[in-house]
């Protein structure tokens, strides 16, 4: 069995539901649907109105989002039979969202609202499926889904409850689940991130030993740069799993960050595809690596760079455990680091607690910080005896101020930190000194 999972834009209008449809059936593989494109974040505009005691802004989204589905209903069924039970499921998802608005708004019922544009878009497709007369049946993601008390994924209760319920339906014609939504390790609904329709299929393919993990989105698999910062990007045709997981963590939106790693521990390939061009070949990331080669660029925005810069720190062991105990007391994971005789340097893209680790950095030296950086991030099979990557790197740099430098973490990547406003000179010369044949 494969896991296919299609994201916002490959099912945001009822001729994309329809082209998904016909894309799915014929095979009984497991498919993970994201909300219809633009729900998720109508639904994070809802919960923000609410939270700010504005239930008339909140009702005025609710209402032109209910009228647009009432909208791709009309157009996406034939029967006035399906077109009925169309409108009475996304009518009671629709008056769940509203009886949010009466009462207090907390985190608790905002998850509950954000949960609802992926179990709509499920529904919708279950019953277009069913009006085809394919044998579909839909798995909710709410009964296998589950997070543990470090808010981690629990591998062993998902593929417990999973195959409970594959096995529970052994005559479907396929499987239909919900991305993004589980719950939470106290029974709570709760979700994955933004984004994490991926994970969710990850997770499910790990949990089924899937034969293949395809991802369907609006592009032709993962290019060699963010295509939307940067003209002129291509398509990379092979990943490794360690190459397309740093990718996704340094900012390649289309994979979300932590979806790589359940597919790498199972071996199981992931494909990206283009829905919007289903005979394209996509990306494929596996085990096999491409000697020597530079594969594609990245860049995470919103970094806070933090130096500590110590004259005792030569001579003082302990100094380094130290530095890191500040922020993991603060819960705030660094991710790059440099270090020299005299101090060192480390990024976050957490800034929540800034303050009290700056505040706490300074008992062990002189403190500065920088605010508004990028790590751009250079990946390809970049093993240290493949001589010359660096120097292709610095030299498309040249002109570039870089604040820090790090490799030699893992073999797949060179990463650099910039200012947000060299993002786009950076990322530009980047693609022209590295893949312009
Ligand atoms: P989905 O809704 O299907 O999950 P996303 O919007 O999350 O789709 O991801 C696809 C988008 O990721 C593409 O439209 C593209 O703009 C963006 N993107 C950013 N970096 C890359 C990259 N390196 N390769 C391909 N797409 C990328
Ligand atoms: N619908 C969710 C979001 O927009 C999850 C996803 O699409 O992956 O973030
Ligand atoms: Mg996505």
């Amino acid at each position: 069995m494969k896991v296919l999972k299609f994201g916002g834009t490959s099912v945001g209008s009822a001729q994309r539901m329809k082209d998904v449809a016909k894309l799915i059936t014929g095979n009984c593989n497991l498919v993970v649907l994201s909300a219809m494109s633009g729900t998720t974040n109508s639904l994070v505009e809802i919960s923000d109105y609410l939270y700010k005691k504005n239930p008339d802004g909140a009702n005025e989204i609710i209402n032109k989002l209910a009228i647009k589905y009432y909208g791709h209903i009309d157009e996406l069924y034939k029967t006035d039979e399906y077109k009925q039970k169309a409108k009475e499921l996304v009518t009671s998802h629709f008056d769940k969202i509203r009886s949010f608005t009466k009462d207090l708004f907390t985190l608790f019922e905002e998850k509950v609202v954000l949960a609802q544009g992926e179990l709509i878009s499920t529904g919708m497709m279950n019953l277009y499926l069913h009006e085809l007369g394919v044998k579909s049946v839909l798995l909710p993601a709410l009964e296998f889904m589950r997070t543990d008390k470090n808010a981690e994924p629990d591998p062993l209760y998902i593929r417990e409850k999973l195959t409970k319920l594959l096995e529970e339906n052994p005559d479907a014609d396929l499987y239909l689940t919900q991305g993004y939504i589980c719950r939470n390790a106290y029974g709570e609904i709760d979700n994955l991130q933004r984004g994490g329709s991926d994970y969710t299929a990850s997770l499910i393919g790990a949990a089924i030993k899937a034969e293949e993990i395809q991802i369907w989105t609006d592009i032709d698999g993962m290019h060699n740069n963010d295509p939307r910062v940067v003209d002129k990007t291509s398509p990379v045709r092979q990943l490794h799993f360690e190459e397309a997981a740093e990718l996704a963590y340094f900012g390649a939106k289309i994979l979300h960050p932590t979806c790589i790693l359940p597919a790498k521990i199972n071996n199981i390939p992931v494909r990206l595809l283009n829905t919007m061009q289903p005979d394209a070949p996509g990306t494929l990331i596996s085990n096999e690596t491409e000697k020597g080669k530079i594969k594609a660029v990245a860049a995470k925005d919103n970094i806070t760079s933090i130096k500590i810069k110590s004259g005792r720190m030569l001579l003082a062991t302990g100094f380094l455990r130290k530095v890191f105990e500040i922020f993991e007391n603060y819960q705030t994971p660094i991710d790059m680091v440099t270090t020299s005789e005299v101090g060192v340097s480390v990024t976050i893209d957490n800034r929540k607690h800034l303050d009290e680790i700056v505040n706490d950095l300074k008992k062990y030296g002189t403190v500065s910080v920088d605010n508004d950086m990028v790590i751009v991030c250079v990946v390809g099979d970049l093993e240290w005896d493949n001589v010359g990557f660096e120097a292709r790197i610095i030299q498309a740099m040249k002109d570039v101020p870089v604040r820090m430098i790090s490799y030699g973490g893992s073999n797949y990547n060179v990463s650099l930190l910039i200012k947000a406003s060299d993002k786009k000179r950076a990322l530009q010369a980047l693609s022209d000194h590295l893949f312009k044949n």
